[in-house]
């Protein structure tokens, strides 16, 4: 981006989208600086925040009177999100009565003694449940594939585990009243590694230091709506033609010049790059709409050639 003359600006929270006569002319940020856009407003955060928090009211209802009830009805977050724990090891996981081989360490490890149990993991966060009776977990050491990310002979690891964001019955306690404190996270953080321990009996002597953070400090962290690292949820009814809501699925907006990519639009949350691929697509055919539609004619014939053909 910056090649082809664009700018980067890290640490500008936006406070407000700025719209003028039905069309999004900017945005301004923490400590009131405003930026003025030549062509466009594109947002990367969920469709909620964009319109029920960074946006005018009065804006938004003139645009389209129902959007903002909708956003609000429609759209649904289960609850789910993660309690992460990043640890420094004197030296690698040994599942030792799993017929143990390091390969199994290069990508991310499931750890399950059952199908019911990933069921567990899953189902009582919605209800504000922390499923840490008897934990399952996702594992990843990255300075098995890369060990440039610690010091020599040295070890990296981080440990995913789905709980609620909100917890039950502690409505309005603890940080951002979800009912999560530093006590609890290490509470459950224990739990999480003591099932771990069960599997790589190595690790508690193996580690130098950890880092707890739980789902509210992970939410604050990444900037998502109650720690929704998809932004929304990720199932069928929110998918495709129907993510975040059908009105706003082409990745451009009822606000003209306004445009919505990321997490929450399709094809959905992970590191796979398609919604900013195809927002820029929807964005650039608004700007040059012949000269778009071309270059995407003649992408998608070399690459139906491409495919029949086996060309690289
Ligand atoms: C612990 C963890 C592990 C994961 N592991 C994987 C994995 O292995 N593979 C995978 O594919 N996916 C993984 N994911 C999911 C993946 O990270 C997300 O789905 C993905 O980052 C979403 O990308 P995005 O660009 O749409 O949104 P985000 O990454 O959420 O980016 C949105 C950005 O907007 C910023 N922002 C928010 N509000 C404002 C504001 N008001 N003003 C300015 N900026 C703002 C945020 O700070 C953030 O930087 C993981 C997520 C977590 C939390």
């Amino acid at each position: 981006m910056q090649s082809l003359g664009g700018k980067v600006l890290t640490d500008q929270r936006v406070e407000n989208v700025l719209i003028d006569d039905g069309r999004a002319v900017g945005v301004r940020v923490a400590g009131g600086v405003e930026y003025r856009a030549n062509c466009g407003v594109i947002s990367n955060i969920d469709a909620k925040r964009l319109f029920l928090h960074l946006m005018d009211k009065s804006d938004v209802d003139d645009a389209d009177p129902n959007l903002r009830e909708r956003l609000e009805r429609r759209i649904v977050n289960n609850n789910e999100t993660i309690l992460k724990i990043d640890c420094a090891l004197s030296e690698p996981l040994r599942f030792e009565q799993y017929d143990h081989q390091d390969d199994y360490l290069i990508g991310s490890v499931l750890i399950a003694d059952s199908v019911k149990q990933v069921e567990i993991a899953h189902s009582e966060p919605s209800i504000g449940r922390i499923p840490d009776a008897d934990p399952s977990m996702y594992v990843v050491m990255p300075t098995m594939l890369d060990p440039s990310m610690a010091p020599d002979g040295k070890h990296t690891l981080w440990i995913e585990f789905f709980a609620p964001y909100q917890i039950e019955n502690a409505e309005g306690t603890g940080l951002y009243g979800t009912g999560w404190t530093d006590e609890l996270k290490h509470k459950v953080a224990d739990r999480v590694i003591d099932k771990l321990a069960d599997y790589a009996p190595n690790l508690k002597n193996a580690i130098i230091a950890r880092r707890v953070e739980s789902p509210a400090e992970l939410g604050a962290r990444l900037g998502a709506l109650k720690g929704n690292y998809y932004h929304i949820d990720m199932s069928l009814e929110q998918m495709v033609f129907f993510r975040p809501l059908p009105e706003l699925a082409n990745y451009k907006t009822p606000i003209e010049g306004l445009f919505l990519s990321g997490a929450g639009t399709h094809p959905g949350g992970s590191i796979s790059g398609m919604p900013g691929r195809n927002c820029a697509r929807a964005f650039l055919h608004t700007q040059r709409p012949i000269a778009q539609t071309w270059k995407d004619a003649q992408e998608s014939l070399k690459s139906t050639v491409g495919s029949v053909f086996r060309i690289p």
